[in-house]
């Protein structure tokens, strides 16, 4: 009898455990896995179960969760990392330029026409052409373009294309006809309307011209919205960017995100912050930081102190090494301070995350002072205050930042881009404290790794080539430019996956390869740990997963659908 109610039990337990541990959807082996997790930081395979990672470790430990309905992943020994967080994005912007006319390479008018008037064919009737960048140094002569080249490609379409630095752009007839620009209309103060000799407009507009032009393009169509997002989500796939921090999003775009959420359609996790002029939106609906799903979460903030450094808006102390009357601007919602004062205290009284955009020293300074009013009226609480760029620091705030507890949402790319030239603009004393990363990493800061897409590519193997080589885009500075501030590889891939995950409070369900969290991973053409860095920016995505679904898989073809 007893032995019959063991055996009972025994078969009973054998069953149980069948149950209670069920087979994995999908098992990656024979992976190079760098893990992010200080607790194991290697492993060879990767089991996930629904969203969620379940297993990591040797891959006869792994397999052992394959059950007859597993799908197997074999990496062949390649190098697989959390999926990218990109912390600071336009990815509505992003999505339309992939989807603008291109002209930035184009080294003729004849090719600026064709390239054009192919546009004009894929845009539906009356809808604007936007985008561009041309170069007119790059023909010769160069001479700008004019509407009568593209007239008689573009005859449905009102077109407006800028130049790659954005002082001028071009506009058709139509586009003209629209904003009521003649011969008789004059020109704005700081800007000109370009004209040929018999006085008529050519179609060029100039600095505030231009705004004679912008100010007739209507806003984005929902449909607009939804087409820029669909491409956006499709670029991020096939890079491994996993989630992005959408900074500035309209409630349009919201809005379609989350139509493309409850369709299943969002394949990128956002987090989204619109302007700080809202705030009075989110506060009266009582949502918190980081509120909504693993997909989509709003409860953020974004401010603006200051303007750019190539604009020569960003904010300094001391004036701009070769202008010495200016040094900078502040915002209109700097002016006055207790404006932005008033916002940010509204936000955290809220329990709203403040993401706060600020480039020039003067302007991080006092970015940090207008946090530190906020702490002192409101006392604790995990805030997680961000800068984002936090570009040129004064030497006395890197504490001051570390101590407040302030993340530094950088863009390393932007470093190896202004890199070029922004030492004759500030002197070398504050391009030292430029893009300091290193710096920021030795005081303690947390560091959380983005883009800016679309001012900047959205590919993360970019940023990391930029952190870890500081190499100029322009070739002068093979070695860096202040290398002292060079990241490791490690420490940039950190950056871009568990720091940006911190920033937006979510370094508990990714960011890392750990059983439990959200399965977002990218398998990568080869091993950016031991590579020349030099090669890193060649690196490829091979396979991106997010919550245990291949998106991104260009051997089978299929790259934006749930293929296993
Ligand atoms: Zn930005």
């Amino acid at each position: 009898m007893k032995l019959a109610i063991l055996l009972f039990l025994a078969a009973f337990a054998i069953t149980l455990s069948a149950q209670s541990k069920p087979a994995a959807d999908l098992i990656i082996t024979h992976a190079n896995v760098w893990t992010a997790d200080d607790a194991h930081p290697k492993a060879e395979a990767v089991a996930v179960l629904g969203d969620r990672i379940v297993a990591v470790g040797l891959n006869a430990e792994v397999l052992l969760w394959r059950g007859p309905e597993t799908k197997m992943i074999d990496a062949g020994g390649k190098l697989l990392l959390p999926g990218f967080n990109d912390a600071h994005v336009h990815f509505i912007d992003g999505g339309r330029q992939l989807d603008s006319v291109q002209l930035n390479d184009a080294t003729s008018t004849d090719e600026l026409v064709r390239r054009v008037g192919e546009q004009a064919k894929k845009t539906p009737k009356g809808e604007w052409i936007l985008g561009g960048d041309w170069d007119e140094t790059k023909w010769t002569p160069p001479n700008l373009p004019t509407r009568q080249m593209i007239d008689p490609v573009t005859p449905d379409n009102p077109v407006l294309i800028s130049r790659y630095d954005g002082h001028s752009v071009l506009a058709n007839s139509m586009a003209l006809q629209l904003a009521g620009i003649t011969s008789k209309t004059p020109d704005p103060p700081g800007g000109t309307i370009v004209r040929d000799a018999e006085g008529n407009p050519t179609g060029d507009l100039k600095d505030a011209a231009m705004g004679l032009a912008d100010k007739v393009v209507p806003p984005l169509s929902h449909d607009q919205r939804m087409r820029a997002a669909k491409r956006a989500l499709e670029h991020a796939a096939s890079l491994g960017v996993t989630s992005v921090q959408h900074m500035v999003a309209d409630y349009g775009d919201i809005a379609v995100y989350a139509e493309l959420l409850q369709n299943g359609e969002l394949t990128t996790r956002i987090y989204a912050a619109p302007l700080i002029t809202g705030v009075d939106d989110q506060a009266k609906i009582g949502i918190r930081h980081a509120f909504g799903g693993p997909y989509l979460r709003i409860g953020a903030v974004k401010a603006f102190a200051d303007g750019s450094l190539g604009s020569r808006t960003a904010y300094f102390f001391e004036p701009f090494s070769d202008e010495p009357n200016n040094h900078g601007l502040l915002s209109d919602e700097m002016q006055p301070l207790s404006l932005m004062r008033d916002r940010m205290m509204k936000a955290d009284a809220a329990g709203i995350q403040i993401c706060t955009h600020a480039i020039g020293d003067q302007a991080i300074s006092m970015v940090l002072d207008l946090y530190t009013d906020v702490v002192k009226a409101h006392h604790g609480a995990e805030r997680r205050f961000r800068i984002e760029h936090a570009q040129h620091m004064a030497e006395k705030d890197f504490a001051r930042f570390a101590q407040l507890d302030v993340i530094a949402s950088v863009q390393p790319y932007h470093a190896i881009d202004d890199g070029r030239w922004a030492e004759a603009r500030i002197g070398r004393d504050r391009a030292s404290r430029t893009y300091a990363f290193r710096t920021f990493l030795n005081h303690g800061v947390h560091l959380a790794f983005g883009t800016d897409w679309d001012v900047a590519p959205l590919n993360p193997m970019l940023g990391i080539y930029a952190a870890v080589t500081r190499a100029t885009l322009d070739g002068k500075n093979p070695n860096g430019w202040f290398p002292e501030q060079k990241l490791t590889v490690e420490e940039s891939v950190r950056a871009y996956t568990m720091g940006s995950a911190y920033a937006e409070f979510q370094e508990k369900e990714k960011g890392s390869i750990t059983p439990g969290k959200l399965a977002d991973m990218v398998l990568l053409s080869d091993d950016i740990f031991s590579i020349d860095p030099v090669k890193i920016r060649d690196v490829k995505a091979l396979k991106t997963i997010v919550g245990g679904k291949v998106i991104w898989d260009p051997t089978r073809r299929v790259p934006y659908s749930n293929a296993y």
